[in-house]
């Protein structure tokens, strides 16, 4: 039994700000024809540059994962990516008017909803899937990464995170199968540590960070007046850190929503294999460097 391949059935835009750079940014998907998988394209430029969603076009892995081809960068790539795989389609354009997606909620749900708002079409020829048939690993010793990938009848995904912290401990999460995913991982954050993001804003790398976009862990003591002075930088008019350490700019939608948003971050750093991917992958401490790397083995 074969399945067909699958688009959208019309173009639709979201918009935001991006991250890093806090500009205005608008992301259209649009449908695309067979065997075309994604492609970026950034209509600010001269010539609108294409870049393909391929793991060997991964320029930086610092802040989210960024591709160049063509003269032409497009960054914070992942969560548009991993609503597309999220919903098993096929094919899609995504024209970006500037250098990054928009950051929205620093999750997938905006990009899944604006999917699903315009419909999905059936194509002509069958989807065609990598299927694993071989165990593989890869290792960063350095960062303590482990990652494996065996064969399995389902895309599946097991992560384990492990900060060292407190406030996280180790979690874990689990996706049986893809369909799991719009609901389950889909709306799950990004998150930083609050000492990064003190840092971040020192050296002007976050921007569109409103603080309503990322889970900020509290896992060192802080005053008040620190926090006041945070909230001013954010535009809010307090924080505060709630029990277990979160600061309360946001609440939590599950009691491991880390994990599964970094299971959602290798759903979306995975669709740089260029195809729609059959496999079970186990992955401890994973970040977007080992994903790019490890969908490169792949
Ligand atoms: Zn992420």
């Amino acid at each position: 039994m074969s399945q067909k391949q699958k688009t959208i059935k019309k173009p639709i835009t979201v918009s935001g700000v991006g991250l890093h750079t806090g500009a205005k940014v608008n992301l259209t998907f649009k449908p695309a024809p067979e065997n075309h998988w994604y492609k970026f394209v950034r209509t600010d430029i001269e010539g609108s540059p294409v870049i393909d969603v391929d793991a060997f076009n991964v320029v930086d892995t610092s802040r989210g994962t960024t591709l160049q081809q063509n003269g032409a960068r497009i960054s914070t790539t992942e969560h548009a990516l991993a609503a597309l795989v999220g919903l098993e389609l096929d094919n899609v354009i995504i024209e970006v008017d500037g250098p990054e997606v928009p950051i929205m909620d620093g999750s997938s749900s905006p990009f899944v909803e604006a999917l699903l708002s315009v419909g999905f079409e059936e194509q002509a020829a069958d989807r065609e899937v990598y299927i694993l048939n071989e165990v593989l690993s890869y290792e960063e010793p350095s960062r303590n990464v482990e990652m494996l990938a065996v064969p399995s009848p389902e895309y599946r995904i097991t992560v384990m995170v492990d900060y060292n912290s407190p406030v996280l401990g180790t979690q874990h999460a689990q996706l049986h199968k893809i369909e799991e995913f719009q609901k389950d991982f889909g709306p799950c954050r990004t998150f930083c540590f609050l000492h990064e993001l003190e840092t971040l804003v020192k050296h002007d790398l976050i921007k569109g960070g409103d603080l309503n976009n990322a889970i900020v862990v509290v896992d060192r003591e802080i005053s008040q007046e620190k926090l006041d002075e945070l909230a001013k930088l954010f535009n809010k008019p307090r924080v505060e850190v709630k029990e277990k350490g979160i600061l309360n700019n946001v609440q939590l939608h599950f009691q491991n929503e880390p994990a599964r948003h970094k299971l959602l971050d290798i759903v979306g750093d995975f669709a740089l294999v260029g195809m729609p991917f059959q496999g079970h992958i186990l992955a401890a401490r994973p970040g977007h460097a080992a994903n790019v790397e490890f969908a490169k083995v792949i």
